[in-house]
């Protein structure tokens, strides 16, 4: 049996990528990783579906005792991949869909493993639309999507570092386009992709 391959799903704040991993999910033979974290769960979210939440205390441990595969610090809290349940998955032959963010995937990409690695950098069609994602959220706080809005101008520089940047418009199309690449990755086929329609999207997205 092949071994399964690694994907990478980023994105700043409120560019949809939650739903595009539930949806790349349920393909046949994808599993998503869930990730551990220092951060309280939000309403809608339940431990060991979305993430498994722990306090500070036992996420150090865990990094003392090496466990990570990965982890950071994402807007005052920790985010991390536990190596056990991964290699497990991808030795079965599952692919593993990961929803980390630039600095995990950097931390995956120079760790050079066996297994295939896919990354992808989802981005917000506009800025308005942005705006109007992150106020939208569970948060109250309009200073806190605007918290955002300045994270999100330094977080989109790290685009460069990904296999592919995909703008989510519709989320059908953007669903489509990364599944189809993955299928090309998987099946060593050629495939399309605009670099100047991507550099002109983010100029855009940050003036
Ligand atoms: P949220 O708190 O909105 O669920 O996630 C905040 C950010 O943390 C998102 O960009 C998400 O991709 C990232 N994140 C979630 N889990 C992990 C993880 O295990 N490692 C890293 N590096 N980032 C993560």
């Amino acid at each position: 049996m092949s071994e399964g391959i690694m994907i990478v799903l980023s994105s700043p704040s409120g560019a949809g990528k939650t739903t595009l991993v539930k949806l790349l999910s349920e393909r046949k033979g994808f599993v998503t990783s869930i990730s551990h974290t220092t951060r309280t769960p939000r309403s809608n979210e339940v431990d060991g579906e979305d993430y498994y939440f722990v306090n500070n205390k036992k996420f150090e441990k865990m990094i003392k005792n090496n466990e990570f595969l990965e982890y950071a610090k994402v807007f005052k809290n920790f985010y991390g991949t536990t190596k056990l349940n991964i290699f497990k998955e991808l030795d079965k032959g599952n692919n593993v869909i990961f929803d980390i963010d630039w600095q995990g995937t950097n931390q995956i990409i120079s760790q050079k493993l066996k297994n295939k690695l896919i990354t992808f950098f989802i981005l917000p069609p506009s800025r308005k639309e942005l705006f109007k994602r992150l106020s939208n959220r569970d948060m109250k706080d309009k200073l806190i999507a605007d918290e955002r809005m300045k994270m999100f101008d330094k977080d989109v520089l790290h685009w460069k570092d990904y296999n592919y940047v995909i703008i989510n418009n519709d989320l059908e199309v953007c669903y489509k386009q990364i599944s189809d690449y993955i299928d090309c990755e998987i099946n060593q086929k050629d495939s399309t992709y605009d670099v100047n329609l991507i550099k002109n999207h983010i100029k855009k997205l940050i003036s």
